[in-house]
Order: structure tokens, then C-alpha cells, then sequence
């Protein structure tokens, strides 16, 4: 994995345009320069360069960022600032005492998620299998759906016409609080044991968590000696596109999309509305602006967080939908408790399978 120094010369292509200021959303709420990858990548060219210590002040900007991507999305250097700010919050908890005590956060945490999972099996049904399957699909479901027992019902029921089987092995979380926190020990431990599980035969690797896709992903940023091969992994509205599964809802129903940040592309959405009967599509405002969740952030950041939350919420009851649709658990999270802090009674959140699965007939 990477040093802060070997981002020097990244660091040094910052022309300080100030692009980035435009898309970042805390910068939008803010004005804060040091809550944006424009000031961010001045205290820690500064850092590189022996000028400034990585230090607390500088420990708080890092942890002021929603991982979000946009700033490097819009930037004319193409820097990305999430392996910059990750690697930065990773020699910063390295040197720092409250590693071990985080370090064993994420054990309790992970015990949560297996207690909760265990809890809830009973409650789900056995995944597909098919006769003579002409599919393989390896199923990553992420702490949140592990914890809720009905994905496993909305998948079984989207794709039993087709002959695919999909495989569950034990996955770990994907590590992406981890590396937020910067405990690069606790994330190798999770990617390494889910990495091992991925040596076996399958057609895709699919989830129904933008953020666990993205950060898979990125292992091979972190995790030495691990290249996936980005073709074989998908999400599951990618891989319905893909298959023309078609949905048939008697009932009309209308609905907006909210783009998580983590979301490689949304492609899919247009094609799976053309297969939709009875579905009528509400762009909201802002569709792909951060739900204000992002994990840890709601602890480090929260009067921020509920602000991004509250102005999400906004864009979804203005739209006009009754239902807003996402594929992540967290913005799942972040949506309902942004419609909860504006006193919403109209718009339910559901996600991309849920939806689904909800529909009247399926065909193939
Ligand atoms: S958009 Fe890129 S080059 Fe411009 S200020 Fe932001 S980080 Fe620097
Ligand atoms: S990743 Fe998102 S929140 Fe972080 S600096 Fe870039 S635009 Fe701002």
C-alpha cells in the first residue's frame, strides 16, 4: 500500500482552481476551504513536503469528508482524493492511542452483525438453486442486509424463471468503516478473509451495497498482491438490465431515484424503468448529492450530516414521488431519517429490489 510521500508529486498538481469547491457538498454548506480536497491537499502537501505534522487539526479535516468522490470527478488533475485522505487517516491512526480502542469497536461490531445474522436466519429463505444453472452469481450481502432478513425474499422471487444459483459464503463486512477510521488493520483482516472467498467458481460477484462494490473494488489499493477483475463484479441493477428481466406493476406507482455516492454508474435505472409497466419516474433534484449518512461520519460530523440530510429529504418530497428508491442500505438509513427529522408521512424509501419485487408479474 502506498505512503502519504508517494503522493507528493499528485499533491503538487493541485492548481488550486478551486473546481472542486463547486461539487463538494460540506463546501456548498460550509465555505470551510479546509473541508474540500483544494485546502485538504495544501495542509498535507505541506505534511509531505516536512512543513506541517499530521496532526489532531489536521486529523479533523480528514475526518470532515464524505468520501463522496465528486471533487475527483470534477477535477481537471484527475487526483483522487479519497486514496489520498484514506492513506492520510491511515499514518495518522498509526501513531495514534485510540487505534487499539477502535480496533476493538470493530470486533463488537462485527460480533453485532454475525449475532443479528445468525438471529435473523431462520426468517430467510434458502437462496436459488437452479437444475442445471447457466449462472453462477456470489452473493456479497453487507452487514445491513445481513442484519435484515427480507433481501434474500426479494432476490428469490426476481429471479425465479432463470436458471441462475446464487451463493452466499460467510462474507465479512467489506471493511469500508475500517478504512474511514483508518485501522488498515482491521480492513486487511475482513478484505483478506472475503478476498479468500472469492476463489471459487462464479460468473459475477454481485451486490445490492454501493458502498461494499466500490470498496471491493478499491482491495487492490490497499491489499497487496489482490487484483480482482472489475468485469466480474456487479450490482444487482446492472445485472437485471442485463438480463431484460421485465416488471409488470398493476398498481401505478411513482417514484424517484437517489444516486448513492458509491455507485460506479446508474446506467441501469433507464433500462430497468423502459421494463417497468406502470411505473412513472420523478427525477428529484440533485438525485446524486450524498444522503448525508456516510457511515462514521454521522458521529464525527453530525450537525453537517443532518443538514445534508434534511436537504435530501427536501429534493425527494419536492419531487413529487411517493416512493424514493436507492441501492445502498446506508442511504436507505440516512433517506429515512432525513424524511423523519422534515416530518414526512407521504414518501416510503425502498430499494432497487424491494421495488422489484413488489411487482405483480415478472417476465423473462
Ligand atoms: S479541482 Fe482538483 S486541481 Fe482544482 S483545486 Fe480542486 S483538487 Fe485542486
Ligand atoms: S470526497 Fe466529497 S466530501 Fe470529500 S472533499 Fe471530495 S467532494 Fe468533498
Amino acid at each position: 500500500m502506498k505512503q502519504l510521500k508517494d503522493f507528493e508529486q499528485e499533491l503538487n498538481k493541485c492548481s488550486k482552481c478551486g473546481l472542486c469547491q463547486d461539487v463538494c457538498p460540506i463546501f456548498k454548506l460550509n465555505k470551510n476551504d479546509c473541508a474540500v480536497s483544494k485546502g485538504k491537499f495544501t495542509m498535507l502537501h505541506g505534511v509531505t513536503k516536512g512543513d506541517l505534522t499530521l496532526s489532531k487539526n489536521i486529523n479533523k479535516y480528514l475526518d470532515m469528508c464524505l468520501k463522496c468522490g465528486k471533487c475527483t470527478a470534477f477535477c481537471p488533475a484527475g487526483i483522487d482524493a479519497c486514496e489520498i485522505i484514506n492513506t492520510a487517516k491511515i499514518e495518522f491512526m498509526n501513531k495514534s492511542y485510540t487505534t487499539s480502542i477502535l480496533q476493538f469497536i470493530h470486533k463488537i461490531f462485527m460480533l453485532f452483525v454475525k449475532f443479528c445474522a445468525n438471529i435473523t436466519k431462520p426468517l430467510r429463505p434458502t437462496l436459488k438453486k437452479a437444475e442445471n444453472p447457466k449462472m453462477v452469481l456470489l452473493y456479497f450481502k453487507g452487514c445491513v442486509n445481513n442484519v435484515l432478513p427480507n433481501t434474500d425474499k426479494y432476490l428469490n422471487k426476481i429471479f425465479k424463471g432463470l436458471p441462475v444459483d446464487i451463493v452466499e459464503p460467510e462474507f465479512d463486512c467489506c471493511g469500508l468503516p475500517f478504512l474511514s477510521d483508518g485501522c488498515i488493520e482491521s480492513f486487511e483482516k475482513v478484505a483478506k478473509s472475503n478476498i479468500s472467498k472469492f476463489d471459487c467458481k462464479y460468473d459475477y460477484l454481485v451486490t445490492d451495497c454501493a458502498s461494499c462494490e466500490s470498496t471491493i473494488l478499491d482491495y487492490p489499493k490497499y491489499v497487496k498482491d489482490f487484483e480482482l477483475l472489475p468485469s466480474k463484479s456487479i450490482n444487482w441493477g446492472n445485472l437485471i438490465a442485463f438480463l431484460d428481466i421485465k416488471f409488470v406493476f398493476k398498481k401505478n406507482m411513482k417514484i424517484t431515484f437517489h444516486k448513492p455516492c458509491h455507485l460506479k454508474n446508474d446506467v441501469f435505472l433507464n433500462k430497468i424503468l423502459k421494463n417497468c409497466t406502470n411505473i412513472e419516474y420523478f427525477k428529484m433534484q440533485d438525485y446524486d448529492e450524498c444522503c448525508g449518512f456516510a457511515g462514521s461520519f454521522i458521529l464525527k460530523n453530525n450537525k453537517i450530516s443532518k443538514e445534508l440530510m434534511k436537504n435530501k429529504a427536501k429534493s425527494v418530497i419536492n419531487s413529487g414521488a411517493d416512493y424514493v428508491i436507492t441501492s445502498c442500505p446506508a442511504c436507505i438509513m440516512g433517506l429515512n431519517y432525513g424524511l423523519n427529522m422534515m416530518n414526512n408521512r407521504k414518501v416510503k424509501v425502498l430499494s432497487l429490489l424491494e421495488l422489484l419485487a413488489m411487482a405483480d408479474e415478472i417476465k423473462y
